[in-house]
């Protein structure tokens, strides 16, 4: 099985602290890397971590405060300055390309590489990346500005060709792509061996879907409905639940009502409140309604289970 996991590179909310930084997360599918959140100093944590900068294909920004993507800038400068030649792709909120080429403008950067730009609207689900392996799709979140969280699903992959069946059949090589496509094989005495007794079925494809910034959104859960891994931010304790309401910000057991409603089989919480030393407190919260649920640590690095 290909591997599918995210490392978290910053878990803090608004400010960082001498322990966090703020979002930022390396999406890992089938050998390929996904930026998720550019909060700033996320390049320091991906030399930290050891992710290989220049095999970043696309960046997704999920909403403009500076604790999400004021590492942006920063981040393609490096990329230009270690030589990148490779077009990159940027997903964002409109607003992000001004930004950026605002900035480009005034210190004269000219990137060695070209930026594909796609502009996110954060109003309603679609697909913004698709292929054969994979697609990536919107989630429309409810936050102080607009806001999306971004939902990574892999695609059924064809099954697999029992390798020890195909030796005992004698089946020719060049009949393989045949049996692959669910053709059955006929032996030379007339007996059809069916196709799926030929054939592996391939794993149930996995999903993993990325909600930052938001309120409690009860209408998530058809989005992300039995998704394998959800990370859901969890900013505040019931305690400041109304602090939470006020700032479009959700508590850890917001977090986890949505994973349980929407059925996921593992949470995540994380854009935790600088006020936070200690996060037992939320960690404790979200478990008493979701069990399976994990703090967002930088540095780990969670599978998105089968
Ligand atoms: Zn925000």
């Amino acid at each position: 099985m290909h591997p599918f996991e995210v490392t978290i590179l910053g878990c803090s909310s608004a400010t960082p602290t001498s322990e966090r930084n703020p979002s930022a997360q390396v999406v890992s599918l089938h050998d390929r890397l996904f930026l998720v959140d550019c909060g700033e100093g996320t390049q320091i944590q991906i030399r930290k971590y050891k992710i290989k900068l220049q095999k970043l294909e696309r960046i997704f920004i999920s909403h403009l405060h500076g604790d999400h993507y004021l590492g942006l800038v920063g981040l393609l400068g490096t990329m230009h300055l270690l030589g990148r030649t490779k077009e990159l792709h940027l997903y964002g909120p409109a607003g992000l390309k001004e930004i950026i080429e605002i900035q480009h403008k005034y210190s004269e950067t000219y990137l060695r590489y070209n930026i594909q730009f796609t502009e996110i609207d954060t109003k309603c689900t679609s697909i913004i990346f698709e292929d054969e392996q994979l697609s990536i799709s919107t989630i429309p979140l409810s936050h102080r500005v607009p806001c999306s969280g971004f939902l990574f699903q892999e695609k059924l992959a064809a099954p697999r060709v029992d390798k020890d069946l195909l030796a005992k059949y004698k089946i020719p090589f060049e009949y393989i792509h045949k049996i692959k496509a669910g053709d059955d094989f006929t032996l030379p005495d007339g007996t059809i061996i069916a196709n799926n007794l030929l054939t592996i079925p391939p794993p149930a494809p996995r999903s993993y879907a990325y909600c930052s910034d938001t309120c409690y959104l009860p209408e998530l859960t058809s989005l992300i409905n039995n998704v394998n891994l959800l990370y859901h931010e969890a900013t505040f304790t019931e305690e400041l639940r109304e602090r939470a309401k006020e700032t479009f910000h959700s508590t850890a057991a917001q977090a986890a009502k949505i994973a349980e409603q929407a059925q996921v089989k593992q949470l995540v919480i994380g854009h935790f409140s600088a006020r936070y030393n200690d996060l037992t407190p939320l960690l404790n919260e979200a478990q008493a309604i979701f069990n399976n649920t994990f703090l967002a640590i930088e540095g780990a690095i969670y599978k998105v289970p089968e």
